[in-house]
């Protein structure tokens, strides 16, 4: 691509503000008018296919009209009833392969509404209000019911199950390893699609219901035991997203040039200053999925000189939508398909990395015999996470995710789980909040259960 198209301003690269500018919001936030123009373009469908194409079904015909008729705080709770991280959801959603693709406008040839974005407008909209002019939460939690229910991890499907289970009216303590709540909202999403430390005010709101306690630095597994919490709350749900990195396996020394694309992109959101994290000259990324892009998107904009991103299979095959893919490309990162790592090697200083090209053969990925060889001071591997399994050894765990039946219960009496981290979860933001949501329902009735069992009602 040539280089006046490229999106990226690379004029004095490592320049605090260019590196500013190269990482301010992706998408302006509409105006009022704006919103209202292209709520305009709704039909309000009967029987609206963008809900059903929504993992958490928000009534987006209602919203949109509310939106349209000036009853924008009345839009918010229609949106936060169904996904209490809608805020999230309106800039990291795959929106193009989910509500946008559905509807119905895109079969008359035109562009489908704007979903996402007016999402964002409403959401945006009563978050900040409620922050900044301390008004009332729009929801209440129904009579306190006396139960406790312990949540280990505080990302989307963890902080969703929590937000559900107290509006139902149960105590829930949120355990996370990490200092700050949000899991891959704040430390996973690429720093342009969450600017002015949104991930965090979207807690701050979130709690602001009261009845959710979190304590930080509970690592399940190292200080915290599943036993001791099934002894203290009467049910316990995980949602501990899967933390660790799938390991690049290549010939020659193991070096700190190779890191994981999720480590690097947690140290660029947690930078007070991006100008100061070090990313190399000549990256490569490795992987094909929206992790891999916003590694090497950011990598782009924060100065590399190039940055190639590998994969061994064809873009079709690529679990990145199209949408970032096409976004990789206006900000100048190389694709190369066909290719595996196969070696790394280092000489007078030079570090290059050998690849075999690939190929289908009988339906199997098969090496070519031929190979090319990349320069490179920096490799990024976005190859995919796992579970740490054992951190639940009493739990059925298949093919390394816990294994829930149809109401997220899992092997053992009164765990749930949801999110990442379950045998059916789909590696999406939104589905996580479903999942903690519904998990949420599925064990306010088996307390329910418990109760009329011990004859408390
Ligand atoms: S499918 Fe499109 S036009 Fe119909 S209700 Fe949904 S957003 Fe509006």
């Amino acid at each position: 691509m040539p280089y006046r198209l490229c999106m990226v301003n690379q004029h004095d690269a490592k320049s605090k503000v260019t590196i500013d500018k190269n990482f301010e919001d992706l998408h302006r936030p509409f105006d009022l008018l704006q919103a209202k123009a292209e709520a305009s373009n709704c039909l309000y469908c009967y029987d609206a296919p963008c809900i059903k194409a929504c993992p958490t079904a928000i009534d987006i015909p209602t919203f949109i009209h509310q939106i349209r008729s000036n009853n924008l705080l009345g839009s918010a709770k229609t949106i936060l009833s169904s996904n209490i991280m809608a805020g999230t959801c309106a800039r990291a959603c795959p929106t193009e392969i989910l509500c946008e693709q559905a509807c119905v406008l895109n079969s008359s040839e035109q562009e489908p509404v704007k979903i996402g974005e007016l999402q964002r407008y409403a959401v945006d909209h009563l978050i900040d209000l409620e922050l900044t002019n301390n008004q009332a939460h729009p929801f209440q939690r129904q009579s306190l019911t006396g139960k406790k229910i312990a949540i280990i991890g505080a990302g989307p499907a963890g902080m969703s199950c929590a937000h559900k289970a107290s509006m139902l009216g149960h105590d829930v303590t949120i355990y996370e390893a990490k200092s700050k709540a949000g899991g891959l909202n704040e430390f996973g999403l690429a720093a342009y699609k969450m600017v002015d430390d949104f991930a965090q005010r979207e807690i701050s709101f979130l709690l602001n219901l009261g009845g959710i306690e979190i304590k930080h630095g509970q690592t399940l597994g190292q200080n915290l035991s599943l036993d001791e919490l099934q002894e203290e709350f009467e049910a316990v749900f995980i949602g501990v997203g899967l933390a660790d990195s799938n390991e690049l396996i290549y010939e020659g020394e193991i070096n700190n040039k190779v890191t994981s694309a999720i480590d690097f992109i947690e140290q660029l959101r947690q930078a007070e200053d991006k100008s100061t994290v070090e990313v190399g000259s000549k990256v490569l990324v490795i992987g094909a999925g929206n992790t891999a892009i916003d590694a090497a998107i950011q990598s782009k904009r924060l100065g590399a000189q190039s940055v190639t991103l590998v994969y061994r299979r064809g873009e079709e095959s690529m679990s990145a939508t199209n949408w970032e893919v096409d976004l990789a490309r206006q900000n100048c990162v190389n694709l190369l398909f066909w290719c595996a790592p196969k070696s790394m090697s280092e000489v007078d200083g030079k570090s290059s990395m050998v690849f075999q090209r690939t190929k289908v053969e009988n339906n199997k990925l098969v090496t070519t015999g031929e190979e090319i060889k990349l320069e490179t001071d920096r490799v990024l591997t976005a190859i995919g996470q796992k579970l740490d399994p054992t951190s639940l050894p009493a739990m059925d765990i298949k093919a390394g995710k816990i294994t829930v039946s149809g109401n997220y219960q899992t092997s053992m009496e009164g765990v749930f789980a949801g999110g990442d981290c379950i045998a059916s979860g789909e590696d999406l933001t939104v589905q996580a909040v479903e999942d903690g949501k519904q998990a949420a329902y599925a064990i306010d009735r088996y307390l329910l259960k418990s109760k009329q069992a011990e004859g408390e009602i």
